[in-house]
């Protein structure tokens, strides 16, 4: 098989590139290691920000998302049995942001895919990127039982964190950036109205508590856990007696039950590989960082990288110039620390750390105490959380 772009892996960050480069013209095989419903179901991300709603809409992916997706104007931060809201368009110009899950970005562009795209092949696992540093990348790839090969123009790896695509870059060559955490999430989905219009931050003594949504009618919340949790060990009544807890306020709000769907943990992890790019191999997504997802930033600088790679292939595919997909690396590296850091800064600010000294939880509530009392403090927040301008 020949292709001009090889894609591995088929999350939001592989399927918005195949779906840009359709739109540019341009041909890719996506291939993917799992199948169609796996990859339609897993559980993940619910925050898009205003740039990758933009970058939706105009890749022709926005009119489900249009339709049910919900706009939310703040996040209200919980501490000390008190509430507050900080209020998105006021504090930055009129930005939002929108809950729609990765599930239903997933399915919308594999629909679009299918109908109008370039091969995307389910069940197809890449074993490896060869010959990065060549003109001539190939992707070595069993698909039903027989391993095939894929030459490419250009590779770009999409295939997240467990994915194959990085160990092509020879070590000598790359810097890796990480900090574990001590703690983890637990994560619920349950058949119950949220019992907030907004997602609510809750910072509690006994630990973090967020309550989310993924529609009107099912409600996502998560609770800080011990690092290697089994959710097992956690019975459903004892899980909404903690969020109970932790969301406590001195008013009379309260948190509805409602049948537990789905309960996992996720740790909690920051990592970066510099650089993006290896010869004709770009990394993009979770390939290439790692974000905690208290700032609901992974998905959103997925898309900031595939943007940045298509326009890139665009331009010298229009001027014959490869500057900026020479520049690729840098141009989303500059966008990645700057999620890497309002990440660390939310999970930081909001989790009790297990090792802490007494200082250092007053001085988690000092920081909190600030943001609801200084206008900059609070304008810093909606500006991380609305999201950095693609470059
Ligand atoms: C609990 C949780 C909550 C989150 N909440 C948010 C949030 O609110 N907002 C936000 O922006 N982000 C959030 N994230 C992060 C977000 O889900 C990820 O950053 C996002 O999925 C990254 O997309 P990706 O396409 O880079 O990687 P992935 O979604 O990991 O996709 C990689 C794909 O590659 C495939 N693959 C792997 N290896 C191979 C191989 N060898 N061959 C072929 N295919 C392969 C995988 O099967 C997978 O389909 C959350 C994550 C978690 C775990």
């Amino acid at each position: 098989m020949r292709t001009t772009v090889g894609i591995v892996g088929a999350g939001p960050a592989g399927l918005l590139l195949a779906r840009l480069l359709h739109v540019a013209g341009i041909d890719c095989v996506v291939l993917e290691s799992r199948d169609r419903a796996y990859v339609e179901h897993r559980q993940r991300a619910g925050i898009l920000e205003q740039g990758t709603v933009d970058v939706l809409r105009a890749a022709g992916a926005g009119e489900r998302m249009d339709r049910v997706g919900l706009r939310h104007d703040g996040i209200e931060l919980r501490f000390g049995g008190r509430r507050h809201r900080v209020d998105f368009p006021a504090l930055t110009g009129g930005r939002s942001v929108t809950v729609y899950a990765q599930t239903e970005v997933c399915k919308d562009l594999i629909a679009l895919q299918l109908a109008q795209g370039g091969p995307l092949l389910f069940e197809a696992e890449a074993l490896a990127v060869e010959d990065a540093d060549t003109d001539r990348p190939r992707v070595r790839f069993r698909h039903e039982g027989v391993e095939d090969v894929l030459e490419c123009d250009y590779v770009v790896g999409c295939d997240g964190f467990w994915g194959v695509a990085r160990k092509a870059v020879p070590a000598g060559t790359a810097r890796v950036f990480e900090r574990t955490y001590p703690f983890g999430w637990l994560g619920i989905l349950a058949d119950v109205p949220p019992s907030h219009d907004e997602l609510v931050y809750a910072r509690h003594e006994r630990g973090f508590a967020l309550l989310s949504m993924r529609s009107p009618s099912v409600s996502r919340l998560y609770l800080q856990v011990p690092q290697d949790t089994d959710p097992r060990a956690w019975a459903d009544e004892e899980i909404w007696d903690e969020l109970t807890r932790r969301f406590a306020t001195d008013d009379d709000w309260r948190l509805e039950r409602g049948p537990i769907t789905q309960k996992s943990v996720t740790p909690m992890r920051s990592y970066v590989h510099e650089p993006m790019r290896h010869g004709r191999l770009f990394l993009a997504g979770d390939a290439a960082h790692i974000v905690p997802p208290t700032g609901a930033k992974g998905l959103n600088l997925a898309v900031g990288d595939v943007v940045t790679f298509a326009r890139a292939l665009t331009h010298q595919r229009r001027t014959g110039s490869p500057a900026l997909l020479d520049a690729y690396s840098q141009t989303c590296l500059r966008r990645v620390w700057q999620a890497e850091r309002f990440s660390y800064d939310m999970t930081t600010l909001l989790h009790p750390d297990p090792g802490a000294t007494p200082f250092e939880g007053r001085l988690q509530l000092a920081r909190l105490e600030r943001i609801a009392s200084s206008r900059a403090a609070e304008t810093d927040l909606a500006e991380g959380y609305t999201g950095f301008a693609f470059d």
